[in-house]
């Protein structure tokens, strides 16, 4: 793995999240975009070499939803860059991990991503992410 890609925040209403994470990093998302195949609408944020992205459900079936109904808003998972990710899914697997999805799926920002279920990473869920060229 390369380094931390973003972390993800679920949260109940993204535009209301965007101006309050808009005060605290002091300057707005610089995009949003809906995954509809994960029933999401998301926005990005840069804080210096790092990024952030909110994620707020567009219909009850959505991730997000259940996580939100189940733990709250809150940090939702952490992505980290690979170069490969289909080496790195093999690799990860053959080391005991749950994949969830072991054929990268196209995720927000120009990403193939594939996660890790949190049941085998100490209750974190894992988001590989790998730039489409
Ligand atoms: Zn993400």
């Amino acid at each position: 793995m390369k380094k931390i890609e973003h972390i993800g925040i679920a949260v109940k209403d993204i535009e209301a999240s965007n101006e309050l994470f808009s005060k605290l990093y002091g300057k707005p998302h610089y995009k949003t975009e809906a995954v509809e195949s994960e029933g999401v609408k998301t926005s990005f944020f840069e804080v210096g070499p790092n990024k952030i992205e909110l994620l707020e459900a567009i219909n009850p079936e959505s991730p997000i939803a259940k996580f939100i109904e189940k733990k709250g808003e809150g940090i939702h998972h952490i992505a980290f860059a690979v170069s490969d990710i289909k080496a790195e899914i093999k690799r990860l697997k053959s080391e005991g991990f749950i994949v969830l999805n072991e054929t990268p799926k196209k995720g927000a920002d120009n990403k193939l991503v594939a996660f890790l279920h949190p049941k085998s990473t100490n209750g974190v869920l894992i988001e590989l992410c790998q730039e489409i060229e």
